[in-house]
């Protein structure tokens, strides 16, 4: 069982005022509890972020880098550990658990090469004049993130931020809190020094507490759209910085002439894999043409899969009982549903198989994310039309075209109103050191949240005018 506190710099403090169970998506049984932080403690926390941050701050980006190598190494010392941890908490499978310790890695990776990136310029303005422009952090940052990605969403945030000399407090989520103090621990044998890196566990009221907060500077959320809405507005009111990541409804793009067997596949594994609870899933396909063959393919591999061997348990309860009454109310035809899988696991885990609603037009289709392992399709005439379906979407994540036709795969990626695009790849997720980030719904504010689109967050610039008189000249031999 594990007992999870606060971690305020390096020392943990509980709070038995607060407690609450943590379960097991993959038995539904309780396998440990976390104490809230209250205020006093979110107070403390923040006050040594500050107290650290300045001595932080005096370091170069290559000394701090140097932390991120040494956690690179931890990272693959605790691999197994690690990636059973999130399995157990979160529910998705080992291999997918690994995954997010390997792109972890990569995060650091990308985080020791920011000194290259971020040398500041230097320009003679005019005769005698020059401008050069420094970075400086940002000061300490809040990062607030969900359930879905308890290693690599914090890790989009913590790597980065560090090396450029920043502070953070984590507000992990309430379901995932104990990957949270995995990342903390090994931020600490890494060398970190103590102060520049605290958790603090709750839910809505620490949230809003950090948005209030004057010793905090600026926030990263990663969550549903209404609360990123509401963590961007409450936090810029206050005149913080804030970048929010939000839902998500991606649209895959398919043309008649593509590899039924092939599209299907990729298809299928985009939207069912993690149960569909990625951000970048494959929700609703645009079917243009005559594409009865893959329609009929993806339904078949559908039928074939298994909740449990192949779609890991959902996060909670209350999360299968909403992709059943998301089930119950469309208005579309349900021809593969997930309510009547088979499963293989345990009962009482959180599970629910496949489903595959058809449409007859767009406009009879919810706009609201399903976040589960849900496909919704559409057949359309022309790209045209598909294009426009997808640009009434009010999420922009993801969105993808399947075709053999290079300038329709040309014409998606102009028309497409989506911030990452795939041509015949069903989750596109760029790699670092290209950013990650979406449009409209999915993104409030400017920059990405990782790769070098993550920098001008979490710095800030001097511009420094340096008058050279001409009176300094000399005659040396006079
Ligand atoms: P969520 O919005 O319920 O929670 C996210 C965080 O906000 C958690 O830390 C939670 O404690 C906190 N929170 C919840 N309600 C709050 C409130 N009323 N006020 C303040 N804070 C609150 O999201 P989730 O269920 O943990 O994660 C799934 C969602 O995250 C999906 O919508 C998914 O698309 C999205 N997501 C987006 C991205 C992206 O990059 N765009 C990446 C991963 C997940």
């Amino acid at each position: 069982m594990y007992k999870i506190g606060n971690q305020i710099g390096q020392e943990t403090v509980h709070n038995p005022a607060s407690v609450h169970p943590v379960t097991s998506p993959l038995t539904g049984q309780v396998i440990g509890e976390v104490s809230y932080a209250d205020p006093a403690m979110i107070d403390r926390a923040v006050a040594k972020a500050r107290e650290a941050q300045r001595q932080w701050a005096q370091l170069t980006y290559k000394k701090r880098s140097e932390v991120l190598f040494a956690m690179r190494q931890q990272l693959q010392a605790h691999e197994d550990e690690l990636a059973q941890i999130i399995t157990q908490e979160n529910g998705k499978s080992l291999a997918e658990s690994r995954a997010a310790v390997a792109k972890a890695i990569e995060l650091c990776e990308f985080a020791v090469s920011i000194p290259a990136l971020i040398a500041g310029k230097t320009e003679i303005v005019s005769t005698g004049i020059e401008v050069k422009e420094m970075t400086f952090p940002v000061g300490v940052l809040a990062c607030i993130t969900p359930f879905n990605f308890p290693l690599m969403v914090p890790m989009w945030t913590i790597p980065n931020a560090l090396v450029c000399g920043n502070a953070v407090i984590l507000k992990p989520s309430e379901a995932t809190p104990v990957t949270a103090m995995k990342i903390a621990e090994l931020f600490a044998q890494a060398g970190l020094p103590d102060g520049l890196l605290s958790v603090v566990n709750g839910e809505k009221e620490v949230v809003e507490a950090l948005c209030d907060h004057p010793g905090i500077d600026a926030l990263t959320f990663v969550g549903s759209t209404p609360v990123a809405k509401l963590v961007y507005k409450r936090a810029t009111s206050n005149l913080k910085r804030c970048l929010a990541m939000g839902g998500a409804k991606n649209h895959i793009l398919v043309t008649d002439e593509v590899n039924p067997e092939i599209v299907a596949k990729e298809i299928t594994s985009a939207a069912y894999g993690m149960s569909g609870q990625r951000c970048m899933a494959a929700s609703v396909v645009l079917a243009i043409g005559h594409c009865g063959a893959v329609i009929d393919q993806i339904i078949a591999i559908s039928k074939q899969m298994v909740a449990g061997r192949d779609c890991p348990p959902l996060i909670s309860r209350k999360a299968v009982e909403k992709i059943g009454q998301y089930l119950d109310q469309t208005p579309g035809t349900v021809v593969v549903d997930g309510r009547r899988a088979m499963v293989e696991g345990d009962p009482n885990g959180y599970y629910i198989g496949p489903s595959v609603i058809l449409y007859d037009t767009i406009d009879a289709m919810p706009e609201e994310e399903v976040f589960g392992p849900t496909l919704e399709i559409i057949q359309v005439a022309t790209l045209e039309e598909a294009i426009a379906y997808q640009n009434r979407s009010p999420y922009g994540n993801g969105a993808s075209i399947f075709t053999d036709t290079g300038l329709y795969a040309q014409e998606a990626s102009l028309g497409l109103s989506s911030g990452m695009l795939g041509i015949n790849i069903g989750v596109p997720v760029p790699r670092d050191p290209f950013s990650f980030g979406g449009l409209k719904g999915s993104k409030f504010g400017y920059g990405d949240i990782t790769g070098y689109g993550s920098l001008p967050l979490l710095t800030t610039t001097r511009k420094v005018t340096t008058k050279w008189n001409p009176k300094d000249k000399k005659d040396w031999l006079s």
